[in-house]
């Protein structure tokens, strides 16, 4: 079990959440190639250690928000973007 700090509702159980994956920066619509979006859509970094991922409040408040989580060891700490 790991306990991820929702923003609005506090600690919460993961499996009351969803994680939506790592934060990727989005490619400009106007400039980006088939191959950028496709990097954007389907290809992750997936490092061990720490990672900025987002994650969905389903069973709370229903808000995205964004932590920082070491894939090694499920340590969390809150964005700064959060
Ligand atoms: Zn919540």
């Amino acid at each position: 079990m790991i306990v991820v700090p929702c923003p609005n509702c506090g600690p919460r159980n993961s499996s009351d959440l969803r994680n939506a994956g790592e934060v990727a920066p989005r490619p400009d619509p106007e400039t980006a190639s088939l191959t950028e979006w496709r990097s954007y859509l389907y290809l992750r970094e997936n490092p061990a250690g720490w990672v900025t991922e987002t994650w969905y409040c389903r069973s709370g408040c229903r808000r995205y928000f964004t932590i920082e989580r070491n894939t090694a060891t499920n340590e969390i700490r809150e964005s700064e973007n959060s």
